[in-house]
């Protein structure tokens, strides 16, 4: 008999913020090698969203892509919800019924495709799935962690839940320069680590539960035998240090995981019509400032004006998106007028772009970025320089990346109210697009590091070598 095909199952949390690297992993399975399978899975309402026509099961252009969603106990609503945000325990109901609800759904899912002929070889999961290694393993599975985030984030995950930092942290939370040693990484202050180990490690915590589910996952690991398998959405070259640091498990960097061409239409988000593409052809080389604070964070009114304004005052053609959420919690009447054409003399509104074409587009000459790890990779291949406006969980470490340690960006300070004020947009702004030597060195840098990544991901790169050993590696699983 022969050997089956290699057949990943690929699963991931119902966020575009994890759905895109997911699906941008399935299709560089698929590439590697011309028999291997691939199911996609994310949870239901997510899977509804980005395919409302219901009946997608394939992967359009390429027959060994299925979509498969796996139940996580709720079949309605908008998987972007944030309605829980605040209340720690209808957040933390709702984790403990995904988690088990989905581990039942994931292991269902693998039973079926079993008993159709389409058994999986090997799960591959992202994060705030603690329980999918458990899933594959009473099923005989072998499966691999695909760390969506920086390696230097799982490594200080990983030495924080094994006793290294656990103390210092939990004395000083609440004093953000307190240095923190964490061991193969520089040294960080309390203010720079994820923020679930700084505003989420108590019970009545907002987010406790995120915090809670992190950990699950890291201890998760350990059981695996021999080592776990991780893959990482990063290169060698742009975290050497942070990927030596990541503990005892097989770590391969494979990243960053970009879509190939124009097939990754899929997400969960509805896409303005493409009139943005065309203003941007009317721009000249380098001279637009993108601005996106990705698909989670909001923006009081407040922020808004200041954003607006500071846009506005450094006197060069802006994209803004404001999504459609953002808008509807300011109101009909209020979101016209902040984002009119009266009031945008020399920029442009939209609810939601193909980011990765913005930033490959040559009049696109910086980043206003809230430093959500995909956004970062997606500019750094681009070469587009950053001015980094951190907020929640990875994305201040991800800051300190791009400005400490790659300086191809800036970093903008938000005010005692966590406001982002128009003077410092405009001051970030200018610190990447001006004339001075400084801000000529961060474009030098973010040039620099487009090359770096695109020889990474390029045929015989490391990141290629790593993800084609992995395929070839997913063989001997059987
Ligand atoms: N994105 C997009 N269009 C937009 C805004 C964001 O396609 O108008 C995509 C972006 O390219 C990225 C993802 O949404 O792939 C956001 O992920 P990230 O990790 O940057 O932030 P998160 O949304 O998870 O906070």
């Amino acid at each position: 008999m022969s050997p089956p095909r290699p057949h990943f199952l690929v699963l991931t949390f119902p966020l575009q913020g994890h759905i895109a690297p997911a699906l941008r992993l399935a299709r560089r399975l698929l590439a590697a090698a011309p028999d291997v399978l691939v199911t996609f899975s994310t949870a239901e309402a997510a899977h509804s969203l980005m395919f409302p026509a219901k009946s997608t099961e394939h992967g359009g252009d390429d027959p060994r892509l299925e979509f498969r969603p796996f139940s996580d106990g709720t079949e309605a609503g908008d998987s972007r919800s944030s309605d829980d945000d605040g209340d720690a325990g209808s957040l933390t109901t709702k984790m403990a019924s995904f988690h088990a609800a989905g581990a039942r759904g994931v292991a269902g899912l693998l039973d079926a495709l079993a008993a159709r002929g389409r058994p999986v070889t090997r799960v591959v999961y992202t994060l705030l799935l603690p329980w999918a290694a458990g899933v594959a393993r009473e099923r005989g599975v072998p499966s691999a962690l695909y760390w969506i985030q920086p390696a230097a984030v799982f490594a200080i995950y990983h030495h924080y839940f094994n006793g290294h930092a656990a103390g210092v942290v939990a004395e000083h939370r609440h004093d953000p320069s307190f240095v923190v040693e964490i061991p193969g990484l520089a040294p960080q202050t309390i203010g720079d680590l994820p923020s679930f180990l700084t505003d989420s490690t108590d019970p009545s915590d907002a987010l406790h539960s995120i915090f809670t589910t992190i950990r699950d996952l890291i201890e998760s690991l350990d059981k695996e035998r021999p080592r776990a398998t991780v893959l990482v959405n990063t290169c060698q070259e742009l975290e050497a240090g942070a990927l030596a640091a990541m503990g005892a498990h097989d770590v391969l960097p494979v990243g960053p995981v970009l879509p190939s061409g124009d097939e990754e239409a899929a997400g969960i988000f509805e896409h303005d019509d493409a009139r943005y593409m065309e203003w941007l052809d009317t721009q000249p080389a380098s001279s637009v400032v993108y601005v996106s604070f990705g698909s989670l964070s909001t923006m009081a009114r407040e922020q808004l004006d200041e954003l607006l304004r500071g846009l506005e005052e450094s006197g060069r053609p802006y994209l803004c998106v404001v999504r459609k959420d953002i808008k509807a919690a300011l109101g009909e009447a209020e979101a016209a007028e902040m984002v009119g054409e009266r009031r945008l003399r020399n920029g442009v509104a939209v609810e939601w772009c193909d980011q990765v074409r913005v930033l490959s587009h040559a009049a696109v000459g910086c980043f206003v970025t809230h430093c959500g790890w995909n956004s970062v990779l997606e500019s750094v291949a681009s070469g587009v320089p950053m001015a980094c406006v951190p907020g929640m969980s990875d994305q201040r470490v991800n800051a300190q990346l791009v400005v400490r340690d790659w300086r191809a960006g800036v970093r903008a300070r938000v005010d005692g109210g966590g406001v982002l004020r128009a003077a410092e947009v405009r001051r970030c702004v200018d610190e990447v697009m001006g004339d001075s030597e400084a801000a000529a060195e961060v474009r030098r840098m973010a040039g620099e590091w487009k090359r770096a990544v695109a020889e990474a991901i390029g045929k015989g790169g490391s990141s290629e070598r790593n993800l084609v050993a992995f395929v070839d590696g997913a063989r001997s699983d059987f």
